[in-house]
């Protein structure tokens, strides 16, 4: 279904299903030996979503490679795990600087509140919309999973007033932050949107404040990739997932 403005989704519909997919692989890519990624988070969480070509994936049934038998997104694993650990040291990093205040921008089924060895006295801000905030946070307790850092959740849509209710959750602008936004500047925001997200976050960060992201367009730019994105859709479509990820932006 094509994109509207202010609409809303959980984990297993539109852009809330892109959130499941990059899960299911970072659950794939921690079932291999010596994987870049380990999160043991990511495999409950998809499951408990329910989409079953992303609980195949990540349970390891599917190899999702190109060409027959592959789920037609190449590379599908490789590029979320690489993606998560380069991630997971620049957080590292920013806590070997100081860096106290975390906010993790659409933050879909990131566990890295749960899984990453977070120095003492840091906080973890989350923004997502609210049912995936709350689905997220209600598995994990769930599974019995406890937050490694001071956790705070703020469900709202990023078109929204966020920098109010990032502050309202105790964000505090005079701490330096490390900020990331990973697979979210890639289409899903109208392009004002995104200027608007960037703008904000500048005066929310403080000297020592860092920020990370990647950019892109999930459905492609070029003729090739718009053709990559139709032969991942019709693939999905295939192995019974009717989701149009050019429809996703
Ligand atoms: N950062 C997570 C990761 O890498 O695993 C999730 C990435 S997922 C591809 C994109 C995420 O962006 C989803 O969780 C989705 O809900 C969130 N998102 C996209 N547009 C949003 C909006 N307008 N408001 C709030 N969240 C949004």
């Amino acid at each position: 279904m094509a994109r509207t403005e202010g609409d809303t989704w959980d984990l297993a519909h539109s852009v809330g299903a892109s959130a499941t997919m990059v899960a299911a692989a970072r659950a794939a890519a921690s079932r291999r030996a010596g994987s870049v990624v380990d999160d043991p988070f990511a495999e409950p969480l998809v499951r408990a979503v329910g989409i079953d070509l992303f609980t195949r994936i990540a349970a390891g049934e599917l190899d999702p490679v190109e060409g027959d038998g592959g789920v037609g997104f190449p590379r599908m694993i490789d590029t979320f795990a690489a993606r998560a650990r380069f991630y997971d040291d620049y957080f590292a990093a920013a806590g070997k600087a100081g860096v106290r205040q975390v906010v993790i921008v659409a933050s879909g089924l990131d566990a890295r509140p749960y899984r990453l060895p977070w120095p003492a006295g840091k906080t973890v801000y989350e923004i997502d919309q609210p049912e995936v905030i709350a689905f997220k946070t209600a598995t994990l307790s769930e599974l019995g999973a406890a937050p490694t850092a001071e956790l705070r959740t703020v469900g709202i849509d990023l078109r929204e007033d966020w920098p109010a209710a990032l502050q309202e959750a105790g964000f505090d602008p005079t701490k330096p932050t490390a900020w990331l936004a990973e697979g979210v500047l890639i289409g899903f925001l109208p392009p004002s949107a995104e200027v608007r997200l960037l703008d904000a976050i500048t005066p929310l960060s403080s000297e020592g404040s860092q920020f990370a992201a990647d950019y892109g367009q999930v459905a492609g730019q070029s003729e090739d990739e718009r053709q990559q994105a139709q032969r991942v859709t019709d693939r999905w479509r295939e192995l019974g997932l009717d989701l149009d990820i050019s429809e996703l932006t």
